[in-house]
């Protein structure tokens, strides 16, 4: 973790953005550390420090069976010299698919609760039994959101993105969403695109934003329209979508993330709600290694190939 990419700034071009007299970019987290993409590499940083300063020797968490936050922690787990483990939702899930295959690779111990289970990741009683079983470990949360992750996603934009108006994040835990809300300047906008079906979502950011006292000096909206059905789910012109993004300009986008905030933020211009002279900066959250799991839980393919070292 101690190498890092400067995140690239690629420059979309489009005559749906210039009769418009918008101008887009795209910052590239996807490409930000090769074992440790996107978000992730700045929702664990500070985490794993804080394990050495506390002197574990082990990681654990949870996640789902394909979940980026898994992969994550195995690969900086096991570049960082700790053992991880992994508490997967689901009993009867395909153990071998292949981000399972990927962090058992990277060293990590799997271990299948069922969901009933699964909901208790937040109770002492869990982790206790969980301790019990192997012994002391750092416990990093599901998605990987605690005050920790939110220091390290505060860290996302820089010098270099203050002259965009309107920077754009895919919602999940909300973790990102936080760090980048901390760090807004007064003139930007920041448009969260939540990709779970969840009806008190804007409620439950600010309730986030509230527990980690986070202001922003910027504004925030969150958009509820475009999570196809809720986490995970798709339809097909989102497929389609993600097809024509990567033809159009070669960036890969993710069916579970990325993909879902493209196809909001294109549908938000096509539709005219952003204000002439717009500067837009779509932040790549990474996620791509999913792309291999929906294939594989879809039969679908995705035009760009993405291989995990
Ligand atoms: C985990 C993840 C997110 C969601 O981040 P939160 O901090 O949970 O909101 C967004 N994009 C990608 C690609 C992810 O892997």
């Amino acid at each position: 973790m101690d190498f890092q990419n400067q995140p690239r700034i690629q420059p979309i071009f489009h005559p749906l953005l210039s009769n418009r007299k918008l101008e887009m970019a795209i910052l590239r987290l996807d490409e930000v550390h090769p074992l440790v993409p996107g978000n992730k590499f700045f929702k664990l940083k500070y985490n794993l420090q804080q394990a050495r300063n506390e002197g574990k020797s082990t990681v654990l968490t949870f996640g789902g069976a394909f979940s980026n936050h898994i992969h994550a922690t195995a690969a900086a787990s096991q570049m960082k010299g700790f053992k991880s483990i992994g508490v997967i939702r689901g009993e009867d899930i395909d153990s071998k698919n292949p981000t399972l295959a990927y962090a058992r690779r990277m060293g990590m111990e799997l271990l299948f609760v069922d969901r009933k289970t699964y909901r208790e990741k937040d109770s002492l009683s869990l982790i206790g039994e969980l301790r019990q079983k192997f012994g002391d470990f750092y416990l990093i949360p599901e998605g990987g959101t605690n005050q920790l992750a939110i220091q390290g996603t505060s860290e996302i934009l820089s010098p270099e993105t203050s002259t965009f108006t309107h920077l754009t994040t895919p919602i999940g835990t909300g973790g990102t969403g936080m760090g980048l809300a901390a760090s807004l300047l007064p003139y930007q906008t920041l448009l969260g695109i939540s990709v779970l079906k969840r009806e008190f979502i804007r409620l439950e950011f600010e309730n986030l934003a509230a527990q980690y006292q986070v202001r922003s000096k910027g504004q925030v909206q969150i958009e509820t329209q475009f999570h196809f059905g809720g986490y995970a789910k798709w339809k097909p012109e989102l497929i389609e979508f993600i097809r024509w993004f990567w033809k159009e300009f070669q960036v890969p986008l993710d069916p579970i993330y990325t993909g879902k905030m493209g196809y909001a933020i294109w549908e938000k211009i096509k539709t005219d709600k952003f204000p002439p002279y717009s500067k837009i900066l779509l932040i790549h959250t990474g996620g791509l290694q999913g792309s291999q799991g929906f294939t594989h839980r879809t039969g679908i393919e995705l035009p760009y190939s993405f291989k995990v070292k």
